[in-house]
Order: C-alpha cells, then sequence, then structure tokens
C-alpha cells in the first residue's frame, strides 16, 4: 500500500488541467466534440468528519451522474458526462474524515470520472446534484458513512454485475494477414486521464511524457516506412489495461511496447535511466514486483473493478503455452533494445528484468514495458521533458526494432 499511496501523493492533476488551459488545442490533441457548453467544474472539497464525511464540487451547471462504490481498495466512483475541469491547483490530496484522496479526469471519450479513496467499509448515504440558486453554482453532493465489512460488500453487489462485465471484456482474436504486409507496432502511452500515472516534485506527470514520447516514437517508425503503427490513446484519456491489451490484439500487433516512467521515493539509492521489463510470473527482484504492482493498479486508480486474475485469459492452458512462445519474442526484442541502448544512452544498472505486468499479458503479441527513466531524478526529468532527448531515444529505439525485425524475417521459413 505505501507505492500506492505515494503515487497518490505524487500525482497533481491539475497540470494537466492547467496545461489544457494554457496549450494550443492541436498540441494536446484534444478530443474535436468537446463542445463549448461543457459543464465545468470549478472547485470541489471535503466536510465533515469520520462519522460523516460530505464531499461538494461545484459544477457551471446540473449534469446527470452516475455514482457506486467499489471494494479492494474501498472507492467511491462518480461517473458524468465530459465535464472540463478547471480545479485550483494540489486539490484531492488532504485527506479529511473517510476520505484519504481523490482525483478527477477523462475516462472514456465524453465521460468524466471522479475517484474518492476511502479509508474503509462505507456505504453512500446520499448523492445528488443541486440545480444553481442565486449566487451558487451547481453542486453535486455525495455523504459517506462508516459501515461494517458484511454490510459494504452486500451494499456492492449490485455496482459489482454492471462494472465487471467491462473488465472481463473478452480478448479479441488477431485477424489473419498476406505475409508480406507490413509488421504492425502498437505503442501504448501508459496511464492518462484520471490515472496520471507518477509524478516529478515539479508536476511533470507520467502521462504526459510517455504520450509526447510515443508520438515522436510513432513518427520515426513511420518514416521508415517499413511498419504500421498505432497508438492505445492518442489524448489524455484513460484506458483500462485490458482495453490495450485487446487493442493490440485486435490489430493483430506483432510489437507491443508499453511507455512508462518511474518514480523511486527513496532519495539515499537514487536510480536514473531506462530500464526494460518482459513478463513473468516470478519477478526477477523486489523492486520489479513492487513496480508490476504499482502499473498493475492503475485500473484500481481509474475505479475500473479488477478481474480475477485467475480468470479466462491466464488460466487457459493453451493460451498458456503460446504466451510461452510469445515470450520468448518478448525477450529476444527486450534484449534488441537494450543491445541498442547500452553505451547511446543512459540505462538503470539492473537494465533487464521482468515481473508479472497485467499489460503485457497478450496470449500472442510480443510485449516490452519500457521505463524511460525515473522522474524522481531531476537529470532523467529533464531528459524526458527534452524535445531533443525524445527524438534521439526514439531514434535508438527505431534501430532496436528495426534489428528485431530484420532477424526475426531472417530466421522465418519460406
Ligand atoms: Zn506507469
Amino acid at each position: 500500500m505505501r507505492s500506492v499511496r505515494a503515487l497518490v501523493a505524487f500525482a497533481p492533476p491539475w497540470v494537466v488541467a492547467l496545461m489544457l488551459l494554457v496549450a494550443p488545442a492541436g498540441l494536446l490533441d484534444l478530443p474535436a466534440h468537446a463542445e463549448p457548453n461543457a459543464t465545468i467544474a470549478k472547485d470541489a472539497r471535503l466536510a465533515g468528519d469520520r462519522e460523516r464525511t460530505r464531499f461538494i464540487a461545484d459544477l457551471s451547471k446540473k449534469v446527470d451522474v452516475h455514482v457506486f462504490a467499489l471494494g479492494n481498495p474501498y472507492r467511491v466512483i462518480i461517473d458524468a458526462p465530459e465535464v472540463k475541469f478547471q480545479m485550483p491547483p494540489g486539490i484531492g490530496k488532504e485527506p479529511r474524515g473517510l476520505v484519504t484522496a481523490f482525483r478527477y479526469g477523462l475516462f472514456a471519450p465524453g465521460k468524466s470520472r471522479i475517484v474518492l479513496d476511502v479509508s474503509g467499509p462505507f456505504l453512500i448515504d446520499k448523492s445528488f446534484v443541486l440545480e444553481p440558486r442565486d449566487d451558487q453554482p451547481a453542486r453535486l453532493v455525495i455523504d459517506l458513512v462508516p459501515t461494517d465489512e458484511k454490510t459494504f460488500q452486500a451494499s456492492l453487489q449490485k455496482a459489482r454485475t454492471a462494472a465487471v462485465e467491462k473488465a472481463s471484456l473478452p480478448i479479441p482474436k488477431a485477424p489473419v494477414r498476406p505475409a508480406d504486409a507490413k509488421p504492425i507496432i502498437v505503442l501504448d502511452p501508459g496511464h492518462g486521464g484520471v490515472d496520471p500515472g507518477t509524478s516529478s516534485q515539479n508536476g511533470v506527470t507520467e502521462k504526459e511524457v510517455v504520450l509526447a514520447f510515443a508520438k515522436v516514437l510513432k513518427a520515426k517508425l513511420l518514416a521508415t516506412g517499413r511498419y504500421e503503427v498505432y497508438l492505445t490513446r492518442k489524448d489524455d484519456t484513460f484506458l483500462p489495461l485490458r482495453s490495450r491489451v485487446a487493442f493490440a490484439q485486435k490489430k493483430g500487433a506483432s510489437l507491443f511496447l508499453s511507455i512508462h516512467a518511474d518514480y523511486f521515493p527513496s532519495k539515499i539509492d537514487d536510480p536514473r535511466g531506462a530500464t526494460v521489463y518482459t513478463l513473468s510470473e516470478e519477478a526477477s527482484d523486489d523492486e520489479a514486483r513492487e513496480l508490476a504492482a504499482k502499473e498493475n493498479f492503475s485500473d484500481a486508480l481509474a475505479g475500473v473493478a479488477l478481474p480475477d486474475d485467475s480468470d479466462g485469459v491466464v488460466a487457459n492452458i493453451l493460451i498458456d503455452l503460446a504466451q510461452r512462445e510469445t515470450q520468448n519474442r518478448s525477450v529476444v526484442f527486450a534484449r534488441s533494445v537494450v543491445g541498442e541502448l547500452a553505451g547511446k544512452t543512459d540505462l538503470h544498472t539492473k537494465r533487464m528484468r521482468s515481473a508479472g505486468f497485467r499489460v503485457l499479458k497478450s496470449p500472442d503479441v510480443p510485449s516490452v514495458l519500457l521505463e524511460l527513466g525515473f522522474l524522481s531524478n531531476p537529470d532523467d526529468e529533464k531528459e524526458l521533458t527534452s524535445e531533443q532527448w525524445r527524438e534521439r531515444m526514439a531514434g535508438l529505439l527505431t534501430e532496436a526494432i528495426d534489428d528485431y525485425f530484420a532477424k526475426r524475417i531472417a530466421r522465418m521459413p519460406f
């Protein structure tokens, strides 16, 4: 739980809200459908104590909201049609009453979400939206009261059916493509929307640096004329881990590269540089295991109900076999990346590692997770936000990808 807390504490979504305010629209690939009279959320606050905690958000007009609870960890999810968040900086980090933190953002195109983290079992006692009156804005009000675990679990039943249906969408079969078709590469910028990922002391968020990098890498790969390239997300929208896997699978990707940036809270051991991760049941070391837990927590942060790990995909023994084959290819690609980056850029001392990353669990797409660097390290932060560094890193990765496919095609029987 400690790493989870740290993640919440270091993740100020206001930076993104601020960027949206000051940046020209084209730069951030804002969805074109953002209507001019969209609802604006201007402020939010907590009131009350542990006996009754109230969450209040000020809105420019009344909206329909869908409010429900999730367990493990305890959360309140508030879904609404697209809301523009123009909240004051630093909001949502101060605990009060039953609520330890809250965050907000785009959850899916045209759908916004607010997530409240709750410290223990609770009931949503009241939830309503008030019309604006006199000089008061429209207000969303949610009252939480404490309860025991049994009552909480019983209250979850209704919400669960709806949420799990969505989380357990089947992984689609890969399409059949002609043998001479260009390899398809899917780049997966991590996090997004309601889940900012990690962030630096200066408030640079993982979700923005990885998206900016993925766009540069896409352009570089397309320029070779050798690949078809897709991004799992093109803007600041949240995407569940399973949907990222499903996206690559549906495209028939030959390679899936999930792009992240790490944060290491300790000042004593200040790591830096890129690290390449592959999937394995057994983590290569404690740090890798902790990182996988942190990255896998993305869905929980954004309020997606987690399916059991024992569900269809991983348990199925046939898929398991296919996955082993895929894992071998993942490792070959990871070596190719490490080989290319070594000596030409900073690599973490433990450059190639493995752990149980949920986003790498595609049954037949070789998948690698690249941590570009550490937002906790000021030198790395400088690089991660530098256009020049992005160009250079993307160039090196393109060479690694070329190398991987050149070798693969050479091995292929005709
Ligand atoms: Zn991440």
